[in-house]
């Protein structure tokens, strides 16, 4: 971790929003620091690294105006924490292998030789480009070697080794790392409120440091988790409507508590099977996709019609969940609902 004995202010700035990579942070503010900002920079590090937030960091290092640099109460400040500065453009790739095209270059060339509109410099980020073809790689030399003083490129990679020599030798390369996991869960932690930081140390453990795969590793638990509490609430109900009686029913109806968002794909799930036993009821159900048992005896206790009014009430009783109907009348009509049986 930083400190204002071994960095300077810009680079303490950075610190406080880039989590880990002490050498580039520091690099970076330096530059920014004493405002001497090289006319390309080539950020490499694997996806997940965090390329583009860094990209984004140098080219606020190089638009900022500020008294003191990336004290962030400049109007580029201001403009770049609102992704609207006029002087900042992405070059991004397109097509089947995702690469910046030459037309995209020759653009970006007839842009880079008009004067910026507000700030000192006009930066151009070029997002991912390991898939650029020689050809645009030999155009963007052609514009950088020709660019007038206020241009700054900005390219990320996963590695500048994807690059032609002639263009990785022009530009200052920055490489990014993995964190160390206690300094990286403390960061997530901070971003994410409801994610703890023993959550995160073991998320980041298991990605080796790379924050943006444990973000998406944590992402994925949350939803899987809920995913499996809506099927386990939606399991019960089914098994008392099936085979338990009505106060067994009203108990598993209320499985949701006060939660809304399990009470909504709780109802979505309880559709979906309701609709595989009306599949069973008038027995055209998928033989590659069995029903489970109790929604098997569903399809047998109840009529077509029944199940069809449950399904058309219960998607009515999903809406008022976003029409904020309270959770206790909610889990009593979902009682009411399925309770209608022969
Ligand atoms: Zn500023």
């Amino acid at each position: 971790m930083l400190t204002a004995a071994d960095a300077c202010p810009a680079a303490l700035r950075i610190a406080a929003s880039f989590c880990g990579n002490d050498d580039a942070v520091r690099a970076l503010g330096d530059m920014a620091q004493s405002r001497r900002i090289p006319h390309a920079f080539i950020i490499e590090g694997a996806d997940g690294l965090g390329k583009s937030s860094f990209a984004r960091i140098a080219a606020a290092g190089a638009l900022c105006g500020c008294h003191e640099p990336l004290a962030g109460d400049c109007p580029h400040c201001r403009k770049m924490r609102e992704g609207i500065h006029p002087d900042l453009t992405y070059v991004r790739g397109s097509g089947k292998i995702n690469a910046i095209s030459i037309d995209s270059v020759r653009a970006m060339r007839r842009e880079a030789l008009i004067a910026p509109n507000e700030a000192a410099r006009r930066v151009f980020i070029l997002e991912d480009c390991d898939n650029m073809l020689p050809a645009a790689q030999n155009a963007f030399l052609k514009i950088f070697e020709e660019a007038p003083p206020h241009a700054v490129f900005i390219m990320t990679c996963r590695s500048a080794m994807n690059l032609l020599t002639t263009v990785r030798s022009r530009g200052r390369i920055m490489t990014l790392h993995p964190v160390d996991p206690a300094e990286g869960a403390a960061f997530i932690a901070g971003k994410l409120h409801a994610c703890g930081r023993e959550a995160a140390f073991d998320a980041l453990s298991r990605c080796g440091g790379n924050i943006g795969e444990a973000l998406r590793l944590l992402g994925s638990e949350k939803a899987s988790e809920e995913a499996a509490r809506a099927e386990a609430v939606a399991g019960g109900i089914l098994d008392a409507m099936a085979g338990g009686g009505e106060l067994s029913l009203a108990v598993r109806c209320a499985g949701c508590g006060k939660d809304r968002a399990l009470a909504g794909a709780v109802c979505r799930l309880l559709c979906e099977k309701l609709r595989c036993a009306l599949m069973a009821a008038v027995g055209a159900q998928d033989t590659l996709d069995a029903p489970e048992e109790p929604v098997l005896r569903l399809g047998a206790s109840l009529s077509p019609q029944e199940i069809i009014g449950m399904i058309d009430e219960i998607n009515r009783l999903g809406d008022m969940l976003r029409i904020n109907i309270s959770m206790p009348l909610f889990n009593t009509r979902l009682a009411i609902i399925l309770s209608r049986r022969k």
